[in-house]
């Protein structure tokens, strides 16, 4: 592990991201933000779960007073968490909302339409959070990144790191330093690369912002676990990250057990266990033993996962244990089929973006993905979006075939590429519609 890059340290509520702190653990509520009691529930389960922080969706101001709400509710209980604004496409909510949070994260793809129209409310934003000691996140995702990152690198490594380094440069002119950073994307080599890119590109800047590592839409089960881990565990091992998310398409506590479980590895294993030898030999059999399937999970996509995402190697085989006894030939194939995939090195399986939820999402989302994985199993080589809401998920479904997104309660549209093909038709017609569009790849099926 090399040691960790310097970052001064950034102030949230009573705990640290960056710094010679260590690296904590977030997650982010799924529940309406104006149910106030669900919320509350939803952040007191975090918190015994062992979060260090919990974000929660703002998107208007009527949520702003209910995220005041949970806020001192939450105190009232002796429950000292920070809580952070996550706040899309308003300013005025930013502004209001940083008075009230420990912490507000904004995506600047969305804040303004550049940086030259945002910079008057981001000035206002900066000024705020320092009377009010709230740090900030400037948040890149992959799929909105604004036009002026678009039309000079497109959607690249290199365009997400022009776009924060726009925004962290308004940050240094007024002296603000209390800036965590995110580059965030579903596809684990992008999001790889974007991290070095934006280290590099701070550094000729002389900037030492802290970094907040997360996988984006990465779904449920091993296969979002593992896609988190590999991308998390790359950048850790090479001193790069001060705080994490694992994004699950799961209730959020899972994301914290994982995130915890992941870290405890990472810094119990400095130096990753893997030989260096079979590096040369591919196809060396490689022996892996752990209690659990779950920790098995960790082991192999911290100590194969940043090889294969970097292409040192390109293929694995294992023979894997879980408590002393050895996994079957097919569960043995399964689990490499999904460290391959994660780190996109082989495509076998339909390859699904998914978001987390959050206040926005308008659906169950857990059980649509499950049953949608369940429907399209069998179709290799085609990626699928799941996506919470309108707002949001078109953007953030990246390069996906086929979209399924939230549009209103109980409603879905249905995209092919991002191409909007059926608008908000009834929840229980859409996996059927679904499955009508992908064999109908030349046609609109009927609703
Ligand atoms: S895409 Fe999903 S996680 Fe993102 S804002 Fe919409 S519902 Fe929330």
């Amino acid at each position: 592990m090399k040691k960790r890059r310097t970052t001064h340290p950034v102030t949230v509520g009573n705990r640290f991201i960056g710094g010679t702190k260590p690296i904590s653990v977030q997650s982010m509520c799924t529940t309406d933000t104006l149910d106030v009691e669900a919320s509350v529930a939803q952040c007191i389960r975090l918190n015994e779960a062992g979060a260090d922080m919990i974000r929660l969706t703002t998107q208007g101001l009527k949520e702003v007073e209910a995220f005041s709400e949970i806020k001192l509710r939450l105190r009232a209980q002796g429950i000292e968490i920070p809580l952070i604004a996550d706040v899309h496409f308003s300013p005025q909510v930013a502004h209001a909302v940083a008075a009230i949070a420990n912490k507000v994260r904004i995506n600047p793809g969305n804040f303004a339409k550049n940086e030259l129209e945002g910079r008057d409310s981001f000035m206002k934003l900066l000024e705020i959070c320092r009377q009010h000691h709230t740090a900030l996140r400037i948040g890149v995702n992959h799929g909105s990144l604004g036009e002026n990152a678009l039309l000079r690198y497109g959607d690249t490594p290199q365009g997400m790191s022009y776009l924060a380094i726009q925004w962290l440069k308004m940050c240094k002119e007024v002296n603000f330093d209390q800036v965590v950073v995110s580059m965030k994307s579903s596809n684990t080599r992008v999001m790889v690369a974007a991290y070095r890119q934006l280290v590099t590109d701070m550094e000729r800047e002389g900037m030492a912002y802290p970094l907040h590592l997360g996988v984006t839409e990465a779904g449920n089960g091993r296969e979002g676990r593992m896609k988190g881990a590999v991308a998390i565990a790359t950048l850790l091992y090479q001193g790069i990250g001060d705080t994490i998310r694992l994004s699950l398409t799961e209730p959020p506590e899972n994301e914290i057990t994982f995130g915890k479980a992941l870290l405890d590895f990472i810094t119990s294993h400095p130096l990753r266990s893997f030989p260096l030898p079979p590096i040369s030999k591919p196809h060396t059999l490689h022996h892996i033993s752990s209690p659990t399937l779950e920790s098995l999970t960790i082991a192999a996509s911290c100590n194969y996962g940043p090889l294969l995402l970097d292409g040192v190697i390109n293929d694995i085989s294992f023979s894997a244990h879980v408590n002393e006894v050895p996994l079957s030939s097919s569960e043995t194939a399964d689990f490499t089929a999904d460290l391959l995939q994660a780190t996109r090195c082989r495509f076998s399986k339909p390859e699904y973006i998914a978001c987390p939820g959050c206040g926005r999402t308008l659906f169950d989302l857990e059980k649509t993905l499950i049953e949608v994985k369940a429907h399209t199993s069998h179709l290799k080589g085609l990626s699928i979006a799941v996506m919470g809401c309108i707002v949001n998920g078109p953007g953030e479904m990246a390069d996906a075939h086929y979209g399924y997104v939230g549009a209103g309660p109980g409603k879905v549209t249905l995209y092919r590429g991002k191409k909007a093909i059926l608008h908000s038709i009834p929840q229980e017609e859409a996996i059927a519609a679904l499955l009508q569009l992908i064999e109908n790849p030349l046609g609109v099926p009927s609703s």
